[in-house]
């Protein structure tokens, strides 16, 4: 039988399974209908170096599932592989998956919890699903565990490893850094409204977008790597206060920028982000909306990027410089946001931008804008159909190259009169 053995990186990440942390059987009701985030979790840990077992009905390998161990599935650097993990804090590929059949047996090296993935087309309901040589991980789950009881687990529990789920987000995380979550329930609220935020946004519940839910935040030890959306969004353990310190966060202590920044990845869309530095605006936007509206911050505790003082400033620079609308620069960045945020000051609030939001979503597929001319063009056009107004002297403080023939059809328009940048 193949062995596996324990890589000597694992103690350092993602951590010591204790000897007397008891293995154990469980049989987990999974759902493998496709939809939502491809990874069903279960809740159960593989010890490194051990092997687990892993039984379904009979013919579960038409199906193509695969059980994977470990949720980071990205390689920090190529071939950090064979670099001296202390360096980076983690081995470099920390995943392992097999195709799930009736009967499956594997072990990683590393240890990580446990989850099966389902691929497109899979329409297999609730399934039981038995895991041998497992271990308990702790989690809490919103409108099941109590605050008490996850205390509990986590002193009963020994992977390295938990998480805390609700029906939008996924969260997990070293489970010493879980510990110093008491209050799970407040917690994982916030989190779940950080993202309703962002789909409300975007005019897109979770409803109508099956294959955002639930997203996953999981933490990467190697704090250079800096963090990255999709799916998972590795979020570096450098930010394990601003995503888990609960008083932190509703306090606008924390650096929260960062983890709302990522999840704003996952909701910027094509249509309204224009090249260059623009990917890293429109993500933006949702991080001052969930501030403000999820936080209760104003935009002053909101970040430099967000407080009024520092953008004047940002804009000034901006506007005097030779600097293109489309560069990647951090004065693109800056004015970018800046000129989101002008829009939804003075130009209705948020209201105005969901509205925008939502008449990109209504478009028939033809007419979603796939070039930069009408990516600028159809911007412009909806937020100045939307106020009524000729925007295009504001939208050229910001140098965008709007076409003649929009410039033409709008100048019929009344000027905006609460223009924030009218001379
Ligand atoms: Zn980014």
């Amino acid at each position: 039988m193949e062995q596996v053995g324990v890589h000597p990186s694992s103690r350092l990440y993602p951590g010591v399974v204790p000897d007397t942390a008891e293995r154990v059987t469980r049989t987990v009701v999974l759902d493998f209908t496709s939809g939502g985030t491809p990874w069903r979790p279960t809740g159960l840990y593989a010890p490194p170096g051990e092997r687990i077992t892993v039984r379904a009905p009979a013919g579960i390998g038409e199906e193509r599932l695969r059980v994977r161990i470990g949720s980071w599935n990205d390689t920090p650097m190529p071939n950090v592989g064979w670099a001296n993990p202390e360096e980076f804090g983690r081995f470099g590929q920390l995943t392992v998956g097999r195709l799930l059949s009736e009967t499956t047996s594997f072990g990683s090296p590393f240890g990580g919890l446990v989850f099966v993935e389902v691929g497109g087309g899979v329409a297999l309901g609730p399934t039981e699903v038995t895991f041998e040589g497992v271990i308990e991980a702790p989690v809490f789950e919103l409108g099941v565990t109590t605050n008490d009881a996850w205390v509990e687990q986590l002193a009963t529990r020994h992977a390295p490893m938990g998480e805390i789920w609700t029906d939008v987000l996924h969260i997990d995380a070293e489970t010493r850094v879980l510990a110093t979550v008491t209050d799970a329930e407040g917690l994982a609220t916030l989190w779940r409204d950080s993202v309703l935020a962002h789909a409300e946004l975007v005019g897109q519940p979770p409803s109508e977008r099956p294959n955002k839910y639930p997203q996953r935040f999981t933490f990467d030890p190697w704090e250079s790597w800096g963090a990255h959306s999709g799916f998972p969004i590795h979020i570096t353990q450098d930010w394990t206060e601003e995503v888990l310190d609960l008083p932190l966060l509703m306090s606008g202590g924390g650096e929260h920028w960062g983890p709302f920044h990522e999840l704003g990845h996952n909701f910027q869309e094509d249509a309204w982000t224009f090249p260059g530095a623009w990917s890293e605006v429109t993500c933006n936007i949702h991080v001052v909306h969930a501030c403000e509206v999820v936080l209760g911050l104003d935009k002053m505790a909101c970040g430099n990027l967000a407080d009024p003082a520092s953008r004047a400033v940002a804009r000034a620079r901006y506007f005097a410089s030779d600097v293109p609308y489309d560069a990647s620069d951090w004065q693109v960045i800056e004015s970018g946001l800046d000129m989101w945020l002008l829009l939804q000051e003075h130009g209705g609030g948020w209201d105005t931008l969901k509205q925008i939001f939502r008449r990109y979503r209504d478009l028939p597929a033809s007419e979603v804008p796939r070039t930069p001319q009408a990516e600028v063009d159809t911007l412009v056009r909806f937020f100045s159909e939307a106020l009524g107004r000729d925007l295009v002297p504001f939208f050229d403080h910001y140098k965008l190259p709007i076409s003649e023939a929009l410039r033409t059809e709008l100048s019929m328009l009344p000027a905006w009169e609460d223009d924030p940048l009218a001379d």
